[in-house]
Order: structure tokens, then C-alpha cells, then sequence
């Protein structure tokens, strides 16, 4: 369990990319919940030039690491455009996803 979860959290760290930290807890059903947090965002607000930290938090196992993915792609797409991070070919997918939830 332990040896998988920090295995989960370098692959998710890997596929978000360099402006990302990747955090898995488990949560009361023992399931993995995912945190992503921006360095970037994290690092101008503690500089108190920007009102908030980006992070977000999705409990659920394998739905929870792909919604908090999906989260996370979106944020680099608005926020930081031109930075490189493997989690970005699945931009389409997470779109896709988005819509269909919106439905
Ligand atoms: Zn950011």
C-alpha cells in the first residue's frame, strides 16, 4: 500500500509536470485522495502579489487523481500558456470530460 501510493504520487508528480507538487492522502474509505498544488501561484502569492494559492484536492482513487488532473491542466492552460507538462496531451480528453459532465 505504502510502496504503491508513493509510486501513484511520482507518476502523478511526473504527468503534471515541473510547476506542480503532487500529494496523495488516503482518505476515510482508505482510498487515495489527490492534492496538485501550482509552485508558481503558491510562490507569487506568499509574496502577497496574488490573493491565492492554486491547489486542488479530489478524493475517489483513479477518478479523484483524473479529475484532479484535469483540474490541474485546465489551470496551466489558463494561467501559465507555453509551459511544457506531459499532462497536457490529455487537455483534450479533460475537455471532452468537462463536457460531458456539464451535460
Ligand atoms: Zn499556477
Amino acid at each position: 500500500m505504502v510502496a504503491s501510493r508513493s509510486a501513484r504520487e511520482r507518476k502523478a508528480a511526473v504527468e503534471a509536470g515541473p510547476l506542480a507538487t503532487a500529494k496523495i492522502d488516503l482518505d476515510a474509505q482508505q482510498q487515495f485522495s489527490y492534492k496538485v498544488a501550482c509552485t508558481v501561484c503558491r510562490n507569487t502569492a506568499s509574496r502577497g502579489t496574488r490573493p491565492r494559492a492554486w491547489s486542488t484536492y479530489r478524493p475517489g482513487g483513479d477518478n479523484g487523481y483524473m479529475a484532479a488532473m484535469d483540474r490541474w491542466i485546465f489551470h496551466l492552460v489558463e494561467k501559465h500558456p507555453g509551459v511544457e507538462a506531459p499532462c497536457l496531451a490529455y487537455l483534450e480528453a479533460a475537455q471532452q470530460r468537462l463536457h460531458e459532465r456539464r451535460e
